[in-house]
């Protein structure tokens, strides 16, 4: 592409607002989002809302809310205006009607009578007849007599595409050359008969009237696009745009588990989950990127920088991407590692509250104590939700603090509780309550003087401390935690 061509490129990410946000959604948005930026181009956001049964305010919300957390700005859409607003299809009705009045009075799409019932018994006959189904074409020429009929019957017409009768034949950005044939598209309704339009009509219309220059979406879309195409010139025959057609890229399908397709139900396809676990928006991107593209072999950590800068269409593997949920959560763990402690800090304050480990109001104290507290699990976390669990004891008021039952019956038995004594013993006059002098005093008194095996000594003093078997680093746990407090989990982890 030159220079002159990407100053123009303009995509779009159109969703409907139904149900929960999914993976495969991001992962659409993640490339016409990077495909944009690369370009130095326009991100559109249109949300594609006429289908009133399934829409709600509630899915809308949240996609708007999910968009944001994940980072994406829009150049144009819902909360940010611009020049071809509406971005809601729901308010875009008056446009559509007068689309669909265009293109039957030119010619291009026609009334169909047929009831479904017809239509339905002419496929079953055309398939025992070894020809393909689809609708045949009855309506596009009635007379004036048969149309009174009809409408004498009380039937109301839909509003169906008239397919030219020829191959459409267009080049794939991401799979090349790809050809349908007429018998295998044929006419479709534009508009119900009930006056309400469909998918099929607003959303290449909305792309002409926006502008779109290039279409990248899932594969379960390429059935729609030689639709789409013809739909195009004939927009342009009857004088609603100017546009070219926009350039298509479809993106490979996403595998779950089982070979199957990922489903919107499935529960590692839903978006909000990967929220509420403590991915970072930066690593679940990361992850997404590589759902059917590759920065490079080696090297599978980038953050969106990066992406963007690296971004190009021919680098889309055409080929099924598999979801990986291991990998995904390898990926968060690295980006975690990057990020800056008071950052990483911050970005867990909701999860500890969520967890009720932390207030509401978190006093200036727990700040600080969480700040010195983030270094000991950066290394160890794979999703911010586990810090509740590894940080807990340290933010617990003493009066609730409990421990793992299994854990506490497995360490703190008798010999467990006799290690933990000793350890109180030498502790109790420590002059420094720090790290090194904690560890110090701790191997004096239970490796050398005990001669126990580091993991036979420090086991039952970590229960008595944190209350698990998996903790952070011990010693400096310890000095987080506080003298007082310390020798006080000690003497009761000692009355079993
Ligand atoms: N609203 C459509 C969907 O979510 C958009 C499809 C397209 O990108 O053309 O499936
Ligand atoms: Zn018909």
């Amino acid at each position: 592409m030159t220079d002159s061509d990407a100053a123009a490129v303009r995509v779009r990410f159109c969703p409907s607002p139904t149900g929960s946000p999914h993976v495969g959604l991001a992962r659409t948005a993640l490339f016409n989002w990077a495909f944009a930026r690369h370009h130095g181009g326009t991100f559109v956001f249109r949300i594609e809302d006429t289908d009133a049964a399934r829409d709600s305010q509630e899915s809308y919300d949240t996609l708007l809310e999910v968009m944001r957390w994940l980072g994406f700005d829009w150049d144009e859409g819902p909360e940010v205006g611009g020049p071809h607003g509406p971005y809601r299809q729901s308010e875009r009705y008056d446009t559509y009607a007068d689309v669909a009045r265009r293109l039957h009075e030119g010619g291009r799409a026609y009334h169909c009578y047929c009831s479904s019932e017809e239509i339905d018994e002419r496929n079953a006959k055309a398939r025992s007849e070894g020809r393909a189904p689809g609708y045949d074409g009855q309506c596009r020429s009635l007379t004036a007599e048969q149309v009174a009929g009809y409408v004498a019957e009380g039937r109301k017409p839909v509003l169906r595409f008239r397919m030219p009768d020829e191959p459409i034949t267009f080049t794939d950005l991401v799979r090349g050359d790809i050809s349908f044939q007429p018998e295998n598209v044929p006419d479709y309704v534009l508009v119900r008969a009930n006056g309400h339009p469909l998918y099929t009509l607003v959303n290449p219309v909305d792309d002409a009237l926006m502008q779109i220059t290039h279409v990248l979406r899932g594969e379960d879309l390429l059935s729609s696009t030689p639709r789409q195409i013809a739909l195009y010139a004939a927009l342009r025959d009857v004088g609603v745009t100017d546009a070219a057609t926009p350039r298509f890229g479809h993106l490979p399908y996403v595998m779950g588990q089982g070979n199957k397709k990922l489903s919107k139900r499935d529960p590692e396809a839903n978006l909000l989950g990967y929220r509420e676990r403590g991915f970072v928006p930066e690593g679940l991107l990361n992850y997404l990127a590589l759902l059917g593209w590759a920065i490079s072999e080696d090297n599978d950590i980038f953050t969106m920088a990066e992406m963007v800068a690296a971004f190009r269409l021919e680098r889309v593997n055409p080929n099924p991407a598999r979801f990986d949920l291991k990998k995904a959560e390898a990926i968060n763990a690295a980006h975690l590692r990057t990020l800056d402690v008071d950052d990483l800090a911050t970005r867990l304050v909701p999860y500890l509250q969520a967890a009720e480990v932390l207030p509401e109001q978190v006093t200036h104290d727990q700040q600080a104590l969480l700040r010195r507290a983030t270094p000991l699990v950066q290394e160890r976390m794979t999703v911010l939700g586990e810090a509740v669990d590894m940080l807990g004891f340290l933010f617990v008021d003493e009066d609730s603090f409990s421990r793992d039952p299994a854990d506490a019956d497995k360490l703190l038995d008798e010999n467990g509780r006799a290690v933990v004594k000793a350890a109180s013993a030498a502790l109790a006059d420590l002059p420094t309550w720090d790290t090194p002098s904690i560890e110090e005093a701790l191997r004096r008194a239970l490796v050398e003087d005990m001669g126990l095996k580091p993991r036979h000594a420090f086991g039952p003093v970590r229960v008595a401390i944190t209350g698990r078997r998996v903790s952070p680093p011990l010693f400096e746990s310890m000095e987080l935690l506080g003298r007082e407090r310390s020798l006080n989990r000690l003497a009761g982890a000692q009355e079993g």
